[in-house]
């Protein structure tokens, strides 16, 4: 579903992501994990074109994303992007929130946005906040409406960047509940987190990023277990 060759990255004289090849295939759940500046949410946002890569080829579903004739907002709309700080709109309500990309992108009209809002705001469990406002909702339910915001749009896959780095520790288990979920359901996830639990746990592949490199790619149990490289070695020492 997504096919990287030989991507590179850089901000000015900055080379940031240094030849990455990956392939993710459709239901797959990949967990990407590595040191702060390492280039995860560089790679996150090349995925979804927040960035264009310096050099490289990005072929998602087929569509070769560098190609002139793609259109980077149809594929954007197919990629959901979860970010560390929600991001979601203050001044709208969960449901204008939930039912905005549907009707700008999709050009849904308001009555089948609204039925789709209340479709993925109940599978993130938040039929009861429906008019409620961001800055009334605590940060895990934030979380889930961004969460509910992607799936409105009925993505082939999703990149979650750090979605628990924000919350307070009791409210992370509600929202790696919500994500569980959808790996279970079979949903193509990117996700760059420090829970070592749910890398551990839910993803099908750790990939393990460090210096712009992908240092090692492989099942949880291998990555874990018989970390290859003396820098997951480490790596591993002060997370786990
Ligand atoms: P990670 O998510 O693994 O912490 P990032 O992809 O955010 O790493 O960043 C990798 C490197 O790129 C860091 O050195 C960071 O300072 C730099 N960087 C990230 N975004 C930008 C940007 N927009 N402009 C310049 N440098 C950036
Ligand atoms: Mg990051």
């Amino acid at each position: 579903m997504i096919e990287i060759t030989d991507l590179h990255k850089a901000y000015g004289e900055l080379e940031v992501l240094k030849g990455i090849d990956v392939c993710i295939k459709a239901g797959e759940v990949v967990s990407v994990i590595g040191p702060s500046g390492s280039g995860k949410s560089t790679f996150l946002r090349c995925i979804n074109q927040l960035e264009e890569a310096t050099s490289g080829r990005i072929v998602v579903n087929g569509q070769d994303l560098c190609a002139r004739t793609t259109n980077i907002n149809l594929v954007r709309a197919e990629i959901g992007m979860v970010f560390q700080s929600f991001n979601l709109f203050p001044h709208l309500s969960v449901l204008e929130n939930v039912t905005l990309g549907p009707r700008k992108v999709r050009r849904m009209p308001v009555k089948t946005a609204n039925e789709v809002a209340r479709r993925v705001l109940e599978k993130v469990g938040l039929s009861g906040k429906i008019n409620a406002f961001p800055s009334q909702l605590s940060g895990g339910q934030q979380q889930r409406v961004a969460i509910a915001r992607s799936l409105a749009l009925s993505p082939k896959a999703i990149l979650f960047d750090e979605p628990t780095s924000a919350l307070d520790p009791e409210l992370v288990g509600e929202v790696l509940a919500v994500m569980r979920d959808l790996a279970n359901e079979g949903m193509t996830m990117v996700v760059v987190t420090h829970e070592m639990s749910f890398a551990r746990e839910v993803a099908d592949r750790v990939i393990f990023m460090d210096g712009g490199h992908i240092v090692e790619d492989g099942p949880p149990k291998d990555v874990f277990r018989a970390p290859k490289s003396p820098r997951l070695k480490e790596f591993l020492r002060h997370v786990v």
